[in-house]
């Protein structure tokens, strides 16, 4: 987005949404492209999901005399159980899965600085609709991926008010301020794929990520290991499946870039996130192919899913 001489330069993904939508074709209709738009409001509209202060005060008849949790700290003699009640927090207010780890912070973007108070990053998994994802390429698909980033917007919301009521302070992190997948790996909550996401045992790569930095004093998970490189190495069904070729086809990961838009110096699959982002364009909705297909998703999702088949869904049978 920042590079004049690349294709997609300030490209918007979804620029040929008319055409689209005239082209007849299932699962790029009106009603898809409306479910799908529709998807991303509370994520949008809500900017206080991303607050790194308190959102708003308590509406209680409490604070009506001043009364503010904020300013009473609780004291957290037993770090474990203070976890116990974060996990639980989060799970109360939707999280699919939750973990904890010490925030490193060469996860952090370029220019961003965290204080050094901020210790822990508790690091939020919230499963997307495996039934939108099952559509994948179409705008329903995306959809699935709308509905994860509302409900990141509500949990992050929750979350970092339930902290600062416990007199702490709390970073709401969605895309943004750091990378999400490698603290999620810190965290425990899965391994890397070929794919370039993160690959939960639960769910396979079908979440979506967010994260919270806090200075609540927590015990750290460590990180898990499956069996998900080696699976990788033979497997590469997400790199035949994916319609931009986007995704490397060797046997063995590489700590050598792709394009100009990945980090280089670690060792995985590099995927080429340009050739995505241009079949995006041509697609004019985001994709979940690499989702869809992953056997890890497969163990909890069916395969595929037409669009009528998907608005047919619990209310009539399919
Ligand atoms: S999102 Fe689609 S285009 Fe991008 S890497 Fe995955 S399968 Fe390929
Ligand atoms: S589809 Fe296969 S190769 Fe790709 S991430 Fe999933 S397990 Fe790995």
């Amino acid at each position: 987005m920042w590079d004049p001489s690349w294709k997609g330069y300030r490209k918007m993904y979804d620029e040929r949404v008319l055409e689209r939508i005239n082209e007849g074709k299932a699962g790029y209709s009106k009603i898809d492209y409306a479910l799908a738009y529709a998807s991303w409001i509370v994520h949008d509209a809500f900017k206080g999901a991303f607050a790194w202060e308190k959102i708003k005060l308590q509406r209680t008849p409490a604070a009506s005399i001043g009364i503010d949790l904020t300013k009473i700290k609780y004291e957290v003699g037993d770090p474990h159980k203070m976890s116990v009640y974060v996990k639980r927090a989060a799970k109360f207010f939707g999280a699919s899965l939750v973990g904890i780890c010490k925030l490193n912070r060469l996860w952090l973007y370029d220019g961003v600085e965290i204080d050094d108070k901020f210790e822990y990053a508790i690091v939020i998994a919230i499963e997307m609709d495996a039934d939108g994802i099952a559509t994948s390429p179409s705008a329903l698909a995306a959809a699935a991926t709308g509905v994860g980033y509302s409900k990141m917007a509500f949990i992050l919301a929750c979350m970092g008010e339930f902290i600062r009521n416990l007199g702490y302070d709390a970073i709401q992190c969605g895309n943004d301020t750091a990378l999400s997948i490698p603290l999620a790996i810190d965290a425990g909550l899965g391994e890397l794929g070929r794919n370039g996401l993160l690959i939960t045992p639960e769910y396979g790569p079908r979440v979506r990520l967010c994260k919270i930095f806090t200075d609540l004093p927590l015990e750290p998970d460590k990180p898990i290991e499956f069996g998900v490189k080696d699976f990788c190495r033979k497997c590469k069904l997400c790199a035949i499946h994916c319609e931009a070729n986007a995704i490397s086809m060797d046997d063995e990961p590489s700590f050598e870039a792709v394009c100009k838009s990945n980090n280089p110096g670690a060792l995985k699959w590099y995927v080429d996130v340009e050739k995505c982002y241009l079949y995006w364009c041509e697609n004019a909705i985001d994709c979940s192919t690499c989702i869809k297909v992953c056997p890890y998703n497969l163990r909890t999702a069916r395969k595929t899913l037409s669009p009528e088949e998907f608005w047919r869904l619990g209310v009539i049978d399919v």
